[in-house]
């Protein structure tokens, strides 16, 4: 079986197009948006399609993603597209999440790229992750808003297509005006950078602050806390009852026995009578507690 596109004998893989088969080497070098839908494309057609898109083999200047500028073609996903050949270019984008379902959702940027004769529509899928295009909806009215870079990269194309001159000075506009943004872009940040540490301080010193204050607080609540407990443990002594003062005076702790006791009645005696010095009133007390602490003796 022979390739409709390039004659050769097919080796290896053939892909069904809408009227024959080619090789995979013609195959591999269609855009990816045909090649996703390539029965639906006749051998014609991809015919014509190869004869504006070309192997890239000129250096590119500038690239935003996939798609770069040549000095006479563009090369997008891989493929090059002389720039005499092309018309129009624009960008596309296809929502992915059902759009009446949130104010902005994401989607698939496409880069789509007419051409003049032959006349055809290539609507390319753009897969920088990097730039992503937001498609917001304000009641009914839809805007999309694309990346910068890759916007400006499209403009430019046109407008050197509308010129018809080479692309050598929108690669240079680019560059230029991409750099501009980028240093901007950078004093913004090191800006909103200094303006965060200088929050982040602000921030640790009240929080300093109030440590400090609340340390202060909570010692002032110890201090009088320890003043009223203070107070509380330093209560004056529960007087001593008649059996405990009379334990005192005797010196003896249960259990005595009664000769420990008579013992220290007659030492005491003998210290408080009043005929050896004493008072009457101890005395008396002394006999009275004597009587107490017998009923205790063993
Ligand atoms: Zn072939």
């Amino acid at each position: 079986m022979r390739c409709k596109m390039c004659r050769n004998e097919i080796v290896g893989n053939s892909i069904q197009t809408k009227n024959g088969c080619i090789c995979q080497g013609c195959y591999d070098q269609l855009p990816n948006s045909i090649k996703a839908s390539i029965r639906s494309f006749t051998v014609q057609q991809l015919k014509e399609v190869k004869t504006v898109i070309g192997e890239p083999f000129e250096r590119s200047w500038v690239e935003c993603g996939r798609l770069k500028l040549c000095m006479e073609s563009i090369i997008l996903n891989g493929f090059a597209i002389k720039l005499k050949d092309i018309k129009r270019i624009s960008l596309n984008f296809h929502p992915k999440y059902p759009w009446n379902a949130a104010r902005t959702v994401m989607g698939t940027v496409t880069v789509v790229i007419e051409t003049k004769s032959p006349h055809i529509i290539l609507e390319e899928p753009f897969f920088d992750r990097d730039i992503k295009a937001v498609y917001t909806i304000y009641g009914k009215n839809i805007t999309y808003t694309y990346s910068y870079e890759l916007e400006k990269l499209v403009r430019e194309v046109q407008k050197a297509v509308d010129a018809d001159t080479d692309l050598y000075d929108a690669a240079a506009r680019y560059s230029e005006e991409v750099g501009r943004r980028k240093e901007a872009e950078a004093a913004k940040q090191k800006k909103a950078e200094a303006e965060r540490k200088a929050r982040e301080e602000a921030a640790r010193r009240r929080a300093e602050e109030d440590r400090k204050r609340k340390e202060k607080i909570k010692n002032e609540k110890q201090k009088n806390q320890n003043r009223y407990t203070g107070g509380y443990t330093k209560k004056a002594q529960e007087p001593l009852t008649p059996f405990e003062q009379a334990k005192k005076m005797f010196g003896v702790e249960l259990p005595f026995t009664l000769k420990e006791l008579d013992s220290r009645k007659k030492e005491l005696a003998k210290k408080y009578h009043p005929d050896m010095g004493g008072d009457t009133e101890t005395f008396q007390q002394i006999m009275e507690y004597y009587e107490m602490l017998k009923k205790y003796a063993n």
